[in-house]
């Protein structure tokens, strides 16, 4: 039984995409399950609603098992002891992180905006036919991670897979679809400061040190004004508790592509230069991965 498991805090790509490569392996004739390590997030309840797929089953240990890993490929972001896994597969689509194998695994790892994409074009090189539910969970996928295309991670292959999963999934309005993920994706009603932290947290090793870099997605920064006082004093308590040179937040405002960091812990003087009156504002900044996180390491380094 091979298990695949996205990654901590699973954003929608991490939840659809281990669904979908189990479905691959399956495919293939092998034993495979889709397995997730926290809980869902509200876009991510939405598409499988839309999908009309269960979600995967809770699992946060891996020691001795077969695995494939689907949206990561760092140690701090996968199940505590994943190095005492037998990693056979891995499919991502962000910078190669720090994960090693005993044996030779298979590795599809491209520079596009989503693990669906990959996944789509892993499919269709395989002939294996697509069902509806499947395409809807690439699809909505791929449009969550590229923020509707709006983000500079999204590539031609994801906009191709989009065209060709929409006739699959029986989306007639694109549009109308993308209206509604986007709405479910800003959905925070109701959530406290330490949830919305966590919700979308990343940790990332640097010069011996750890970080994480969170994010929220919004549909104006305005969401967030009553809680910025309880957001800061969140990222404190996780330096503080976790000994971290810095925890830090991106607010980012996805009609404006406009984000505002907060951050927290010993490194927070290096970024004051670029704060104005306390607020620290990013300019076209909508991607982790491609924007805030390069920056953050050219102003820390
Ligand atoms: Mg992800
Ligand atoms: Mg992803
Ligand atoms: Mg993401």
């Amino acid at each position: 039984m091979i298990l695949v498991v996205g990654h901590k805090n699973p954003d929608s790509d991490s939840i659809c995409s281990a669904l979908v490569a189990t479905e691959l392996l399956k495919a293939r004739g092998l034993e495979a399950k889709a397995v997730r390590q926290g809980d869902i997030n509200r876009e991510t309840q939405f598409i499988l609603e839309q999908a009309q797929v269960e979600q995967p089953e809770f699992c946060n240990s891996v020691a001795g098992q077969d695995v494939w890993l689907v949206d990561y490929t760092d140690l701090a972001q996968g199940p505590d002891d994943l190095e005492q896994a037998n990693i056979l597969g891995i499919v991502d689509h962000h910078r190669l992180g720090d994960v090693t194998t005993v044996n030779p695994l298979e590795a599809w790892i491209w520079p596009v905006g989503c693990t669906s994409t990959i996944l789509f074009n892993l499919f269709k090189m395989e002939n294996h036919e697509i069902t509806k539910p499947m395409a809807t969970l690439m699809i909505s996928a791929i449009l969550s991670d590229t923020v509707g295309f709006a983000s500079p991670t999204c590539t031609d292959k994801d906009k191709a897979a989009v065209a060709e999963l929409a006739v699959l999934a029986g989306i007639d309005d694109l549009d109308a679809f993308i209206k509604a993920l986007l709405i479910a994706k800003t959905d925070i009603e109701g959530l406290s400061a330490a949830q919305l932290v966590e919700k979308d947290l990343k940790a990332y090793p640097f010069n011996d040190r750890q970080l994480v870099v969170g994010q929220i997605e919004l549909a104006t920064l305005e969401q967030v004004d009553s809680m910025i006082d309880a957001l800061e004093a969140d990222l404190q308590r996780r330096c503080d508790e976790e000994g971290l040179a810095m925890a830090a937040l991106m607010l980012t405002d996805i009609t404006t592509s406009t984000t505002r960091l907060l951050f927290k812990g010993e490194w927070s003087a290096k970024l004051d230069a670029h704060s104005e009156a306390g607020v620290l504002m990013m300019e076209n900044t909508l991607s982790r991965k491609k924007q805030g996180w390069p920056w953050l390491q050219g102003v820390l380094a």
